[in-house]
């Protein structure tokens, strides 16, 4: 073979990876980052980190096959072509795998149909020129892919910010302090009682607010999605298109920049970028262009692993439902990027509302953006993190028909809304402790809801019945200049009428045009109707052909009649969720059978001895090694606690549907029913409170349930399997 031949083939092989290394790797991802590129912006990415993230995902791949092949040509110029021929079976059944996601087949049916296509596409794309050169063509398709990224809309606009600053402002100025509080994926309806009140004994916080606040009852959001729903409530303005990314260049008029010139910011904007750089200077210590790649591409691999791992296999994906980012959990990145999806959500809040000053100078403007109470659901009412474990009842981004496991969903749901109700009282008396509170035009709202409506996405379903309810039905609490002037309103407020009644409340004029308009003004007509401009729905929900048609209103604004006509259906339900109707003071926020029992000592009911056995599971939904022998460790100083048990029961004489409870140091803590399980007698899911446990060792029983006499209940005790 010459040496023309040799670099000619060289050539082809080269561009054979390029073609292969693109349809499997780069171009799904250049794609969901096209369609999504909020990636980058809750990553506080600026272009040189998405141009360096492009000529990784691109460029990478193919160099390291090509190396490899070059490696493998000291064994021989045939052995190099056998690793060739490896790599291009390995990279179309790759490709093959996501296509094959809807076919109904099982995960590894799947994996061998796609390595047995990829291996016989090899073998002839090694025997048929027409094949190799036809293959090496497609390498254009790599650059069609990039030319598409670069191009679109979303990306153009964060790496070409046009800085349009807002110059047409006010010409007063106000003294007052304004304080914006925006909660995340919170439903009204999570706050109600059955008269549609707010349920003082389990959210006292909340109901405390209408004290001094006014509470929209009727208040509804204007999108389901955080990247477009939020800024509508700092803009005052309905979102134009789901194209509009949360940053100040694309909302130039924003809370922010209005009262930039006259108050002083404190903001907490996790998720946006709405604050301008030179209004909220980001943390001084910047992170290295290295560390801010290394966090964006462990992250865009846990996108790409669940891209095209077969969804029922279990092989260690780390879950991207319900995140935003900082998909592993366990990244070290030292990084002023928020904590997105990890523990720290109370703790880094909580650090800001330490952080806050006594008003100087300038009034203050304080903002915070709580991700909270959105899932993962991970934290006890006392603000302490538990592991999430396996997510009950949500599965490829929908809720399942079945009652037993959404209903742990809600508990965990109801716990985490326990723990947003605990940190309003703190940050209210950290304002009244800075002087800040009374004179305060404060602000309490959510950016939208949850469903847990079977058979729909948790933002999605605009068909189901109780979606205006669940989804768009959101907290808003206003508070005026002075304490003691809340009340309740009918109104059928918008989130975009935030702004408009914050200017007016500070007496502000400005000749900016809002969508939304001033609450308090008493001559304005209520609205008949409200507007939501409906939200994409993540595409792996839309695969079926009936889906795909609820879906057809996306990116369309249509109006729904106000709240008060709707049907409660969540209401309802989570009133026939035993526990639910008759809180226990014990723990108000517990759901399950025997409610009346927590707190009780096991000493005082009839124990005896079961002959089946339980072991404790971790997150992944294996055995977990640090928790045999029925002992739990706990840290208080830790700001974790084990209070999420799940695990499995072995033996013949429990099966899915009885109950068992759990003790804690001899105190009954929980009941639950066991769930279905396939290979075990059943799983249980039990939430517990911190206060169940004390520093150092604690012992925990768990128990079969029997009835007994007089209403009585009698316990069996399960031991500890010996793994
Ligand atoms: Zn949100």
């Amino acid at each position: 073979m010459n040496t023309c031949t040799q670099r000619s083939g060289l050539i082809e092989r080269t561009l054979q990876l390029v073609a292969l290394t693109g349809l499997a790797a780069s171009s799904p991802l250049l794609n969901i980052l096209r369609e999504g590129p909020e990636f980058f912006v809750n990553r506080r990415a600026i272009p040189v980190d998405i141009v360096s993230l492009v000529a990784i995902v691109v460029v990478v791949p193919p160099l390291i096959l090509l190396a490899l092949e070059g490696c493998a040509r000291v064994l021989g110029a045939a052995f190099s072509r056998f690793v060739h021929s490896v790599f291009v079976a390995l990279l179309i059944s790759i490709i093959i795998v996501p296509l094959l996601e809807s076919s109904g087949l099982s995960g590894w049916k799947i994996l061998a149909l796609s390595v047995a296509i990829g291996s016989s596409v090899s073998a002839c794309v090694a025997r048929f020129v027409p094949a190799r050169k036809w293959l090496a063509f497609l390498a254009i398709l790599s650059g069609v892919s990039v030319g598409n990224f670069f191009l679109s809309d979303g990306i153009g606009t964060l790496l070409f910010p046009r800085h349009e600053r807002l110059e047409s402002g006010y010409t007063k100025s106000s003294a007052t302090p304004v304080v914006v509080l925006i909660f995340d994926e919170f439903p009204l309806n999570g706050l109600l009682n059955r008269d549609l009140q707010i349920d003082a004994e389990r959210f006292p916080n909340f109901a405390a607010l209408v004290k001094d606040a006014t509470w929209f009852q009727n208040a509804a959001a204007v999108n389901q999605f955080t990247p477009i729903a939020l800024p509508a409530i700092l803009s005052g303005r309905m979102p134009r298109s789901l194209k509009q990314l949360p940053t100040a260049e694309s909302y130039p008029a924003n809370l922010f920049t209005i009262l930039g010139r006259s108050h002083a910011i404190a903001a907490y904007e996790p998720f946006t970028r709405l604050c301008p750089d030179d209004l909220c200077r980001r943390k001084t210590k910047q992170t290295s262009w290295r560390g801010r790649l290394t966090f964006m591409l462990s992250d865009l691999a846990a996108v790409y692993l669940n891209y095209i791992v077969p969804e029922d296999l279990d092989l260690g994906v780390p879950t991207i439902d319900g995140k935003w980012g900082d998909f592993w959990e366990d990244t070290t990145v030292d990084w002023d990027a928020p904590n997105f999806s990890r523990g720290d959500r109370v703790e880094s809040f909580k650090r800001f509302m330490r952080g806050l000053k006594a008003p100087g100078e300038k009034p203050p403007f304080i903002f915070a953006h709580i991700i909270l109470p959105h899932m993962p659901h991970q934290f006890v009412p006392s603000g302490r993190m538990y592991a999430p474990g396996v997510m009950q009842g949500y599965v490829r981004d929908q809720w399942v028909d079945d009652q037993a496991r959404r209903e742990v969903s809600y508990q965990q749901f109801l716990l985490q809304l326990g723990a947003t109700d605990r940190l309003v009282g703190e940050f209210i008396a950290r304002l009244k402790e800075l002087g800040i509170y009374e004179q305060a035009v404060l602000v309490a709202v959510a950016d939208h809801g949850i469903s847990f409506q079977p058979g729909t996405h948790r933002r999605g379903d605009v068909s189901n019945e109780a979606f205006y309810d669940d989804v768009m039905s959101i907290p808003l609490f206003i508070k005026r200049p002075g304490v003691g002037m809340g009340g309740i309103s009918s109104k059928r407020a918008q989130t975009m009428d935030v702004v408009p009644t914050v200017l007016a409340l500070l007496g502000l004029d400005y000749d900016i045009q809002f969508d939304g308009k001033s609450l308090f003004t008493e001559a304005d007509q209520d609205r008949t109707e409200q507007l939501l401009l409906v939200g994409r729905i993540p595409k792996k929900n839309a695969e079926e052909e009936s889906e795909r048609k609820k879906h057809e209103l996306e990116g369309q604004v249509i109006s729904f009649s106000p709240s008060v006509d709707r049907k409660r259906a969540t209401i309802d339900w989570k009133y026939t969720i035993e526990g639910y109707a008759s809180p226990n003071p014990y723990n108000p926020y517990y759901l399950g059978p025997h409610s009346d029992l927590l707190g009780r000592p096991v000493s005082d009911f009839a124990v005896g001895v079961s002959s089946s056995t339980f072991v404790f599971h971790a997150r992944n939904g294996k055995p977990d090694p640090n928790r045999v022998h029925g002992v739990l460790r706990y840290d208080p100083r830790s700001g974790v606690c084990p209070c999420n048990l799940q695990g499995v029961v072995i033996g013949s004489d429990l099966k899915a549907g009885d109950e068992v409870a759990v003790a804690i140091n001899g105190v009954l803590q929980s009941f639950a029913r066991l769930i279905p399980s396939t290979a075990y007698a059943g799983n249980f899911v039990f939430f517990v409170l911190d206060k169940a446990f004390k520093a150092g060792e604690n012992k925990v029983e768990i128990f079969k349930v029997l009835p007994a006499a007089d209403n009585a209940i009698r316990l069996e005790r399960l031991s500890p399997e010996n793994s």
